[in-house]
């Protein structure tokens, strides 16, 4: 097993993940496997406790782990199946050495960061990077291992004098050790270091300045970790002196600094590490040069130009909770973007606070209230996300019905399908206190109810979390038709309530049709309004396994519907499409209208900044 680190220095929101993952994506396109580990220095044992307005949307396995939002990236970009082992966190470790500590296998030794947390932690790598993860048996040829937070700066801080330690250096400090042991113990020619550090560009001179990564690479050092290649974000390519000056006082050869600058869209950037051949060097640093075919990036070329190049727009409202930070959804933003890419549209996502729908903010916040009405009227289709908590679901109740009542395409994922099925009881079935008893737990008519898989009791335990399958129950319905006329589906959970199964039977009646149910066909897993363009509801949540170039069909057929496209494209394709997933899984460009077909790098903020839409 060969493993190449990356780390990240100066500041945080660099893009390492996204710089990770392109490494892998390169390293595969030369015929290599590859496999990738995030390790998260902080101690919540998982990210299913997090905050998504801070941390950023909870991602889901399909072994129900529940990690950081990187290992979607991982997941999309290598078109891989991780597991909850993947996401190492100092809580993971700490809980392991502690329950070995309880069962005696320390032998009445002290138990101490340095060995027993340092050893956990290599042999918690080395063990998981043997899971295959792409389908394929045996261990993977590469382990990418993605360490979070900065490192480096802590020297920084002491050159300050100022006496601070930064949270993340302490909390990083027991696997820098470890990772220093690992390179050491596994040698060289199996460990390549990539560290991503910033060239800042000073306004006034315009000069590109070279200090803040000369510190973080003697930061580095300091903590026994040399880098193999410098991976420089900036906002333009880095003058040729730079590198140069960079080389020189970072010991790092000038072919192995790259220079990651702000491109139009990251899937440029398995393309930006193949034009600078980072690929070569990483190889040479692991003796995989022999072992690597020629590397092949046409899909990923395609891609990128593509979506450089789209015009016409497709206008989606987000109807969320969590709006001010992009990130909070991030898997269902790239699935509406490879749908949308799939269609040839260009994706603008208009962000709806769901409480600026709602009556009392037409009283506190009149220009809310029509700002957000004006948004959701324009839009092309309408999307009801996951999300947990009352706040802003009668918000979300108003666009469910607004988009039924107008024939507006209509996506609800988990939370999205249990407000429709609220909206439906109460508008179509003069239910009017129709409601999830996660909202009212004495409500009369419980549309939507507690329906653990596990504890009754233990809140930590009753999720329905990762892989369950989905049987269709009408043949000609359109999921149906997008999955490809399969009978059944596996996709990811994350709930704990679902469709009173006792209102199934009246809702249907009532008009609403569920048309995939689990094997025991107690619990709704898909809705749909039969008549309506597109009015689809999903107690799962489709955008996880959605990837470039391979959109999730029920994204997939949200955005045709959007554009007014499904029914003529339904019926061409399932004419010329006997089963299987019509939906396209390897999107070609059309022509370029305008000729426009090299790829355009120009200061766009899409690369590092986690509010942007990216791929
Ligand atoms: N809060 C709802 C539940 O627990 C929906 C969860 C979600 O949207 N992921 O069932």
């Amino acid at each position: 097993m060969k493993y190449v680190l990356v780390t990240g220095g100066v500041v945080s929101g660099l893009g390492k993940g996204v710089t990770a993952s392109s490494i892998g994506v390169v390293l595969k396109a030369c015929g290599l496997r590859v496999t990738s580990i995030k390790i998260d220095p902080y101690l919540n044992t998982d990210a299913g406790t997090m905050s998504p307005c801070e941390h950023g949307e909870v991602f889901v396995l399909d072994d129900g782990g529940e990690v950081d939002l990187d290992l979607g990236n991982y997941e999309r970009f290598l078109d891989i199946k991780l597991t909850r082992d993947n996401n190492i966190t100092t809580g993971k470790i700490y809980q392991t050495v502690i329950d070995k500590e309880r069962k005696g296998d320390y032998l009445g030794k002290t138990v101490q960061v340095v060995p027993h947390i340092t050893d956990a932690i290599q042999e918690w790598i080395e063990r998981v990077a043997k899971v295959p993860v792409d389908g394929g048996e045996g261990p993977a040829d590469v382990c990418v291992i993605e360490l979070g937070g900065t490192i480096g700066s802590t020297i920084l801080v002491r050159h300050n004098n100022n006496g601070i330690l930064d949270a993340g250096d302490i909390e990083s400090m027991p696997f820098i050790e470890a990772l220093g042991q690992f390179s050491y113990s596994v040698g060289p020619g199996n460990f390549c270091l990539v560290h991503v550090s910033l060239v800042p560009v000073l306004n006034v001179v315009g000069e590109q300045k070279t200090k803040p990564t000369q510190h973080s690479v003697r930061g580095l050092r300091g903590l026994g970790l040399t880098p193999n290649i410098l991976a420089c974000r900036s906002s333009s390519a880095l003058d040729e002196n730079v590198m140069e000056k960079l080389s020189r006082f970072c010991h790092v050869s000038a072919d192995n600094i790259i220079t990651l600058y702000d491109v139009t869209n990251i899937w440029h950037i398995p393309l930006l590490l193949k034009e600078q051949k980072a690929h070569e060097s990483i190889l040479k640093v692991l003796n995989l040069q022999s072992t690597a075919r020629y590397l092949n990036l046409d899909g990923w070329t395609a891609r990128a130009k593509l979506c450089d190049t789209l015009r016409d727009p497709v206008r989606i409202a987000m109807v969320g909770k969590y709006t001010g930070l992009s990130d909070s959804y991030l898997s269902v933003l790239k699935a509406l973007l490879h749908a949308s890419v799939a269609c040839y549209k260009k994706l603008v996502v208009d962000w709806i606070p769901a409480s600026d729908l709602e009556d009392s903010t037409k009283e506190e916040s009149p220009d809310s209230y029509e700002a957000a009405w004006s948004l959701l009227k324009g839009a092309d289709g309408v999307l009801v996300p996951g999300g947990f908590g009352d706040r802003g679901v009668q918000g979300k109740i108003l666009a469910a019905k607004y988009a039924r009542e107008n024939n507006i395409p209509f996506l609800g994922i988990c939370l999205g399908m249990q407000i429709a099925v609220i909206e439906y009881a109460r508008s179509m079935m003069n239910l009017e206190d129709a409601n999830s008893t996660e909202f009212d737990p004495d409500a009369k008519n419980p549309c939507v109810i507690f329906m653990p898989e596990g504890s009754k009791t233990h809140m930590g335990a009753t999720m329905r979390l990762g892989a369950r399958r989905t049987h269709f129950q009408v043949k000609d319905c359109k999921s149906a038709k997008l999955y490809g006329g399969v009978k059944y589906v596996d996709e990811r959970h994350r709930h704990r309530y679902e469709v009173n199964p006792d209102m199934v039977s009246k809702l249907e009646n009532a008009g609403l049709s569920f048309v995939g149910k689990d094997e025991s066909g107690n619990r709704m897993e898909i809705l749909e309004l039969p008549g309506h363009p597109y009015y689809v509801g999903v107690q799962f949540h489709p955008e996880f396994k959605s990837r470039p170039g391979k959109p999730s069909p029920l994204f997939f057929g949200f955005i045709k519907a959007s554009c007014g496209q499904l029914d003529a494209w339904l019926q061409n394709n399932l004419t010329t499409v006997a089963s299987k997933s019509p939906v396209p899984r390897n999107i070609k460009p059309k022509p370029y209208e305008n000729g426009n077909a090299k790829i355009r790098i120009k200061n766009g903020s899409y690369y590092a900044n986690g509010n942007s839409v990216h791929a």
